[in-house]
């Protein structure tokens, strides 16, 4: 099996945490979501230690929200010791009502509106990591208004090619995220920030794409802000007390992805980030990063109930799925790999070719093409692994599908984190 907290029964059934998955689905209804708790909890404390251990106290973690957002995550970061970044004045509202301490979160986001920005500052949020002039000075003249001095990272571009996908790619010069370095308008940046009185600038962010599997482009990143790092002191007088270096490490999808090493890619970075800290003589800075996928993609898998399958002679066989781009775009979008099983007959051999479709009105509502499953029969239950981040985050109610519920697995028993969506819900806002 692909990760180790999953399993099959002596039924058949893959089992997710010890808990057979088929009981979920009958249960609690399908599409579904379910995330194993204490694998979240594991990948968190992989970060949390390995962090504080090579880059010392008060180097953190922060959970990128837009991976996966509802109140149940905030609470699990909150007892593992995360702090949180937001990326919409909606992902903010979600940790507040969660009881997250809003001095624990960083607010992103290339285009705060003034109503986001006074939001932000009316929460408390710790730090604004800002990405251009506007919000630098709507952020002063408001926090100026309310006689609070604003703690704000600043966001640059260090112009790498992470060598993931363009859509997820970040890093790049020719980007709307930040302030490129190489073009000289970061150190402008820079400056015109430390001129606002009413903003406190810790130090730089940077996020350089997703899906990122060897710790290189990151060692780039730091050698590259660290250059800059040193030339801002040299010509500003400032020294950054923090480097934010953004999320970004992969997961395996499937068998012939890699696994990623997190402690020892993050002992190399340390490594890295000492050896550039002293030889250019620059105080060591604080560092965060902001996993997002990492810590909860691998947690996850979805459960569909099967229509039935469609061959199309002389082509290939559909099976219909109960879900599809509306609780998992991401094939639709950027034909990512994803595993499949058949999870309640996990015993039979997987030898009949078929594409996975969904429900929707789309011929490009696939999930996975041209894979290897039992032969399907309607009523089976289909599980697609590794949905923990990035999915339930997408879903969407195209066709008004309504957004499938989120159970949580914990010690061995199942509990409900998100309710599944009613038909009621899908009318709430209309008039
Ligand atoms: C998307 C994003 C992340 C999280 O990336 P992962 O690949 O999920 O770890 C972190 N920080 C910023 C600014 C992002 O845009």
């Amino acid at each position: 099996m692909i990760y180790n907290h999953l399993g099959v029964n002596e039924q058949g059934h893959l089992t997710v945490g010890g808990v057979d998955t088929t009981y979920l689905a009958e249960k609690y209804g399908t599409p579904l979501y379910v995330m194993d708790e204490d694998k979240v909890r594991k990948n968190c404390r992989v970060y949390i230690e390995n962090m504080k251990e090579q880059f010392g106290e008060g180097s953190i973690p922060l959970f990128a929200g837009k991976a996966l957002c509802f109140k149940g995550m905030y609470r699990i970061l909150e007892e593992e010791g995360l702090s949180a970044d937001v990326v919409s004045p909606g992902e903010l509202y979600t940790a507040m009502a969660a009881g997250f301490p809003p001095e624990r979160l960083y607010f992103h986001g290339n285009n705060k509106t003034d109503e986001d920005i006074r939001y932000g500052v009316d929460c408390g949020v710790g730090y604004f990591i800002v990405d251009n002039y506007n919000e630098l000075s709507v952020l002063d003249a408001y926090a100026g208004e309310k006689g609070v001095v604003q703690k704000v990272l600043l966001r640059v571009t260090p112009g790498i090619d992470s060598h993931t996908l363009k859509a997820i790619n970040t890093g790049r010069i020719d980007c709307q995220f930040g302030n490129p370095i190489e073009t000289g308008q970061a150190m402008e940046f820079v400056k015109t920030a430390l001129e606002k009185t009413n903003l406190d600038v810790w130090g730089f962010h940077s996020h350089i794409g997703s899906q990122i599997f060897n710790v290189k482009p990151f060692c780039d990143a730091v050698d590259i802000i660290l250059g800059f790092s040193n030339q801002v002191r040299e010509q500003l007088g400032f020294v950054a007390r923090v480097f934010n270096l953004g999320g970004g490490f992969g997961v395996r999808y499937v068998e012939s992805d890699p696994q990623v090493d997190i402690p020892g890619n993050i002992q190399l970075l340390a490594r890295y980030l000492q050896d550039g800290c002293a030889a250019t003589n620059y105080p060591q800075p604080t560092i965060l990063m902001e996993p997002g996928r990492s810590i909860v993609a691998d947690a996850g898998l979805t459960l569909y109930t099967a229509g039935g399958v469609k061959p199309i002679q002389g082509y290939r066989s559909y099976v219909t799925v109960d879900g599809g781009m509306t609780d998992n775009p991401r094939y639709a979008l950027y034909q990512s790999n994803y595993t499949v099983l058949m999870a309640n007959r996990m015993n039979d051999s997987a030898d009949f070719t078929c594409t996975v479709a969904g429900r929707c009105c789309e011929s490009g509502d696939l999930i996975q093409e041209n894979i290897q499953l039992p032969e399907p029969k309607r009523g089976d239950i289909i599980a697609v692994l590794t949905t923990g981040a990035y999915n339930f985050a997408m879903s969407m109610n195209y066709n008004r599908i309504c957004r499938p519920a989120v159970v949580m697995v914990r010690e061995g028993k199942d509990y409900l984190a998100v309710r599944r969506q009613t038909f009621e819900d899908l009318v709430a806002c209309d008039l």
